[in-house]
């Protein structure tokens, strides 16, 4: 009888052999249900063999194909079992996460028709010159269906109120529903890679470096990564949108990786904009599970052109795949810091190589690593030096030495002055704080005692709003403490800034204007962020505070003052990237300001005004500061010039963390590899939530020097499996 091996989503970093019985049908990439133990489990089977090396009477038969969907194709296995190897993880731990959740059910997915609106003809008849100015979401939908039909979902995605106006269309008669069935259930996708013709919205003509960069890509055939740099309002986004115009051109579809979940939406109404008759569709954790499955299954089916999403996206199914983008390629959360901690920019480029199309990695503070590949040639580097737009001026920045002026309350008489000039002249400021909460910390002024977390080697964080003091890494809270708890002493006071005394100060100072906060505290209600945005973009707001949750991305053309308030802490941080992110991340902040045709201006307090990261901030000198960067990476020793590898622990007795460590630096250095085995530290947080958590570092010099020496070292490392612990290995580690 035939065996499939098929991968589980069970910490085991084996197959399980399963036989097949006579008459049924099963092939690689299929979704099966299994017995296991008692339980009855969903599969992929990832080989069909002969014969099992197991005893042929423990083998137990298969219950179930699944043929509701298409089989995961051989090309995705193949990525998958790459991420099983390279990030040493449970195979089956690795390709059932990577689907759908609803595909990892032991239900089949049931397929419902699609309900598709079109324009009736009265809807057709329509004079759109005269129609109603205050139906502008009404307008939207019928200029959009004039172009193509477009699902329900296709709709909302102009407009979140779609639903109520297609309603209303009904009634009126100017639009109709049909049904549609969806893509095919089963068999292979149907392959479409051949030339088809869209609308395009040619909104500019390129630049010259934009069309250098546009050429460099499509004039070359097959696999190459390359880096497109170029400074934030350098038009990045418009040499995507040319480099998808060519590849939808020849049939392929386009996957674009984008960081956060929260820009998706706006980037979706863009793309649209660019793309009206594209099928586009979206993947990340925010989507429902119905919606998620559906758009998986578009972009499976290769019905779905454009494919935007977060990390998780890397992983989707693209039959027609011709061109990957990463834009923000720096960002880490492109790293999952949990299960499967991959890179979602380095799997893309894995991905890209093994398909042999392009990869185009943008960003205006490149990584050190993808710069560095640039610079030595691997990755062919595509600047894009000026802004697009010849009237947006780069922003001024400037440093303001904390020490040689008033402050109060963490916020410098200059800035003050400056945010002053802008409410008088009606433009927006924002202060870029990195901590929310009242102030960091409360301490006692009798006996110096300070709110620790009781839980966490952390201090609790004063919300004055709620009067708490509240964990932000295990969220533990207790209301704030009327006298000392130490001493009786009644002089508690915080110490330092957050969002909230921020505010507090600037509302003080400027009792007329429109103060908004956005950090996690505000916008924990979903809607709130896109009220907040539209209140932003009305002009109803006159100060910003904000965490880097406003950095990124969003575009604000009032806005002409950006305030960075005591940014100087990653300056002696023990994290060798800290300075890279800071600069990132300033970079990011600063470009929030003077986009459109006002001029932008950035004030940084600091205590290190000659500090040479803001020396080269100022001279918007990426170049000098990665080259000094780099310089010193490599006297020290660290990545790009080394590759690692972290082992982490976490547990709650201190020493079994310890020994286990121990014991797994003992097992690496009995290999003799040509590795660096470091010593066992505690973690950055020491403790979190009463868990001991410690790591032990790996170094190599070259990347297949580690990846040989983490295979060996695996065996050890299995052999040493703690219950107790939480263990977990992280490849090319981002935290540390
Ligand atoms: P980036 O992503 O590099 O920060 P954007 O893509 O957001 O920059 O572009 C910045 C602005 O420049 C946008 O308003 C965009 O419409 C405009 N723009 C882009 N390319 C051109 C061009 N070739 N000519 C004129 N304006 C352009
Ligand atoms: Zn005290
Ligand atoms: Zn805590």
């Amino acid at each position: 009888m035939p065996i499939v091996r098929v991968a589980l989503d069970i910490p085991l970093s084996t197959l399980f052999d399963y036989t097949v019985e006579e008459g049924v049908e099963v092939v690689m990439g299929q979704r099966v249900l299994v017995p296991f133990g008692k339980r009855q489990l969903v599969g992929v089977v990832m080989e069909c063999v002969a014969k099992s090396d197991m005893d042929a009477a423990r083998i137990k038969p298969l219950t179930q194909v699944m043929y509701d969907t298409a089989p995961l194709s051989s090309e995705l296995l193949r990525l998958l079992n790459f991420c099983s190897d390279y990030y040493r993880f449970p195979i089956g731990q690795t390709v059932l996460p990577a689907l759908p959740t609803k595909l990892r059910s032991t239900e089949p997915i049931v397929i419902k028709s699609l309900v598709v609106c079109r324009l009736s003809e009265a809807g057709r008849a329509l004079d759109m010159s005269v129609f109603p100015r205050r139906k502008a979401v009404q307008r939207k939908l019928l200029e959009q269906l004039a172009i193509k039909s477009c699902t329900m979902m296709e709709l909302k995605r102009i407009s979140a109120t779609a639903g109520a106006a297609v309603k209303a269309m009904l009634v009126e008669g100017w639009i109709e529903q049909y049904d549609e069935p969806t893509t095919r259930s089963t068999g292979h996708p149907v392959q479409t890679n051949v030339a088809a013709r869209h609308t395009f919205d040619n909104a500019h003509t390129l630049t010259g470096e934009q069309q250098a960069a546009v050429d460099a890509v499509t004039r070359s055939s097959g696999y190459g990564c390359y880096l497109l740099h170029g400074i934030t309002g350098s038009g990045k986004t418009e040499v995507y949108v040319h480099l998808m115009h060519h590849m939808l051109g020849q049939g392929g579809q386009v996957l674009l990786l984008v960081p956060e979940i929260n820009l998706t939406p706006q980037l979706e109404q863009y793309f649209l904009s660019r793309f009206p008759d594209v099928p586009l569709t979206s993947l990340h954790s925010g989507l429902s599970e119905k919606a998620r499955l559906e758009n998986w299954r578009q972009a499976q089916s290769g019905a779905a052109r454009l494919v935007l999403g977060t990390r998780l996206a890397v992983f989707a199914e693209l039959p027609n795949l011709s061109l990957i983008i990463v834009d923000e390629e720096h960002d880490s959360s492109f790293k999952q810091q949990d299960g499967l901690r991959y890179s979602a920019r380095d799997v893309a480029i894995f991905r890209a190589s093994q398909r042999g199309v392009p990869v185009v990695l943008g960003s205006a503070t490149p990584s050190l690593e993808s710069y560095h590949n640039a610079k030595t040639g691997r990755y062919r580097m595509l600047k894009l030096s000026q802004r697009a737009s010849a009237t947006a001026q780069l922003p001024v920045v400037r440093c303001i030495n904390i020490h040689q002026t008033t402050m109060h309350a963490g916020i410098s008489e200059n800035l003050l002055r400056e945010i002053e000039a802008r409410i008088a002249s009606k433009e927006q400021s924002l202060v870029f704080i990195n901590r929310r909460g009242y102030a960091p910390v409360l301490m006692c002024g009798g006996c110096g005692w300070l709110s620790d977390c009781k839980h966490c080697a952390s201090k609790m964080v004063l919300h004055l709003k709620d009067q708490r003091l509240r964990c932000h890494h295990c969220g533990y809270q207790v209301r704030v403490p009327q006298t000392c708890p130490d001493c009786g002493n009644a002089d508690l006071h915080p110490v330092g800034s957050g969002t909230q005394r921020v505010e507090e100060v600037l509302q003080e100072r400027f009792p007329d204007a429109r103060i908004l906060r956005v950090d996690r505290d505000s916008t924990r209600n979903k809607r709130a962020w896109q009220s907040m945005r539209e209140q932003i973009h009305a002009n109803e707001v006159d100060i910003l505070i904000g965490t880097q949750m406003l950095a990124k991305g969003h575009d604000f053309p009032e806005l002409t003052l950006v305030g960075v308030l005591n940014p100087d802490s990653a300056l002696y941080s023990s994290d060798f990237r800290a300075a890279e992110k800071l600069y990132a991340q300033l970079v990011q902040v600063s470009g929030r300001a003077g986009r459109a045709e006002k001029p932008g201006s950035v004030i940084i307090q600091t205590d290190f005004p000659d500090h040479p990261l803001y020396l080269a901030l100022q001279a918007h000198d990426f170049d000098g500061f990665a080259a000094s960067q780099l310089a010193e990476r490599q006297m020290a020793g660290f990545p790009p010039y080394m590759f690692q590898a972290m082992l982490r622990a976490e547990g709650k007795i201190e020493s079994e963390v310890y020994e286990y460590l121990g014991k797994a630096r003992a097992a690496a250095l009995a290999l003799q590899h040509e590795v660096e085995v470091m010593g066992v530290v505690p973690s950055a947080l020491a403790r979190r939530a009463n868990h001991v958590r410690a790591q032990l570092l790996i170094q190599a010099n070259s990347r297949r020097g580690l990846q040989q020496f983490l295979r060996a070292w695996q065996g050890a490392l299995d052999g040493l499996l703690q219950t107790k612990l939480r263990c977990a290995l992280d490849i090319d580690p981002l935290e540390f």
